[in-house]
């Protein structure tokens, strides 16, 4: 765990904010038409999604626990308060939570933001268990290759990888410990998942981060949600832009979530933007784009309507 008090240390070193890069911040003006899927920014690798009236959730997870909490084990419980503050931002309902692995900063809120929004959750196997043992309802348990189409949403879901943070997928497996998760180390990544969302005639593709091991699939899409927290994940962008070929690019899981959401927007410390801005810059026909908290954005129609018609753009790299 020591390596945990390095972070604290350079995060309250280093920590950076989001303004030195407002000419990358999107936001819908407020008399904006809306005529595609709208996408708010909630925090680590938190989205939520909207189409005529449906709302989507991803790695919801407003509490934002503190580093030390973390790192000394200790009883790490969801923040009613912060929670309550967040979903003020959201749409009343929601059709599904969709969980990409089972780290307390994807799954600890979801039982709670279920509970409040009759969302069906949507994870893996491990993750739905995790959720259940800490009070969710119910789950719905989904591999690779699975498909759910749910209002305007269909939702295919994709494998992915997590990246190892000094040499090992952190809290990779569970030890003997099988009642309610307590402890950071309790909520284990299980399999990771990816997904690939479609409404509106609009593909998005949404991961929390990766290796070079498994880049996404060669499908073009609108936008690519891309974790980059870590190096590993930063080491496979330019293959998984390459494979994506989006319209947009926003990089995700970039902040520093263990700081409450109420102290804005600001870099974790293992993050590396201007590498993210380099690998994007070579991707032609991407355009990067950040957002920030809780202000939604509206993803343009693309001119052509099917974004996967349009010509490959290789080649620009060197
Ligand atoms: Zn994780």
């Amino acid at each position: 765990m020591r390596f945990f008090f390095f972070l604290a240390l350079a995060t309250h070193a280093f920590g950076a904010g989001i303004g030195s890069y407002g000419h990358l911040l999107v936001a819908d003006a407020p008399d904006a038409a809306r005529n595609g899927v709208r996408v708010t920014y909630l925090g680590a690798n938190g989205y939520q999604f909207e189409f005529k009236g449906h709302a989507l959730l991803v790695d919801p997870y407003f509490s934002r626990v503190d580093l030390l909490s973390v790192a000394l084990g200790s009883r790490i419980r969801p923040n009613v308060f912060r929670i309550n503050n967040g979903m003020r931002y959201l749409a009343p309902g929601s059709d599904a939570i969709l969980v990409t692995h089972g780290h307390f900063d994807h799954l600890l809120d979801v039982p709670a933001v279920m509970a409040k929004t009759r969302a069906r959750l949507i994870a893996s196997p491990s993750s739905v268990g995790l959720a259940r043992r800490a009070g969710a309802s119910s789950g719905d348990a989904v591999k690779p290759g699975d498909v759910r189409r749910i209002g305007p949403w269909k939702i295919r879901v994709l494998p992915a990888t997590h990246d190892r943070l000094f040499g090992k997928v952190p809290f990779a497996k569970t030890g003997s410990h099988t009642g309610e998760p307590e402890r950071a180390a309790d909520w284990i990544c299980g399999e990771p998942l990816a997904f690939l969302i479609e409404a509106n005639g609009q593909r998005i593709y949404i991961d929390s981060g990766g290796t070079s091991l498994r880049p996404p699939p060669n499908e073009h899409v609108d936008l690519a949600i891309l974790g980059v927290a870590l190096p590993d994940s930063r080491v496979r962008l330019h293959a998984a832009l390459a494979h994506l070929q989006p319209r947009y690019v926003l990089p995700s899981h970039q902040d520093d979530f263990f700081r409450p959401l109420s102290a804005g927007f600001q870099f974790g410390p293992l993050t590396d933007f201007p590498r993210v801005q380099r690998e994007s810059a070579q991707q032609n026909g991407s355009r990067l784009i950040l957002l920030d908290y809780f202000r939604p954005w509206t993803l343009p129609k693309a001119k052509n309507a099917r974004s996967e018609k349009r010509t490959p753009k290789f080649g620009a790299t060197n």
